[in-house]
């Protein structure tokens, strides 16, 4: 699609970056265009409001820098998931494996009701691990799981399949 390729164009190949071998997407071209920036954060408002999300939750830390502006555009709260530690209220916390370790995250209990709908938004879906804590922690605070939403989708990670049984039938869209 046209928007697609847009964005695409705004995403930059970093090499061996973190560690050798490894391919990074780059999404700061992208940010500092504001047509582009733009174009994205309506395009994932739509996602929202198609959703019938009642709140937008992002992921520490480019979740926030895309989430933000989404939930401000489609008159959403937007609630943070922060990795353990950050957050200073009483939280729910999910823990998950990476490739060497885990990692762990949380919410604030008090933001996620029953009475919510939740479109996660990310930059990057990869293997589908983070993204995947954050919808099981959407579901132990309570609320439904309207969707996930990302900028870029590494397919050849296969993170799709594996939040297929996470996502339990709510669509996850990448642009
Ligand atoms: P996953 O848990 O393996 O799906 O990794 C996804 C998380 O790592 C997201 O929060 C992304 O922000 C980050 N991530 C993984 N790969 C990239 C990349 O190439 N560019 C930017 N972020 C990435």
């Amino acid at each position: 699609t046209d928007i697609g390729e847009l964005l695409l164009s705004r995403i930059r190949d970093v090499a061996d970056y973190p560690e050798p071998g490894v391919m990074f997407k780059d999404i700061t071209p992208l940010l500092a265009d504001p047509a582009a920036f733009t174009a994205l954060t309506d395009a994932l408002a739509e996602i929202a409001g198609r959703t019938g999300a009642t709140k937008v939750v992002g992921l520490e830390a480019r979740g926030f820098i895309l989430g933000a502006p989404v939930a401000v555009r489609a008159g959403l709260g937007f609630i943070p998931v922060r990795k353990a530690g950050k957050l200073p209220g009483a939280t729910l916390a999910q823990a998950y494996d990476l490739e060497y370790g885990s990692a762990e995250i949380e919410v604030h209990a008090e933001d996620l009701s029953a009475d919510d709908r939740v479109l996660v938004v990310d930059d990057v879906l990869a293997t589908g691990g983070t993204a995947e804590a954050s919808v099981q922690l959407i579901r132990r605070a309570g609320a439904e799981v309207a969707g996930l939403a990302v900028l870029m989708e590494l397919g050849f990670l296969g993170g799709r399949a594996r939040l297929e049984p996470a996502l339990a039938g709510a669509p996850l869209e990448a642009l």
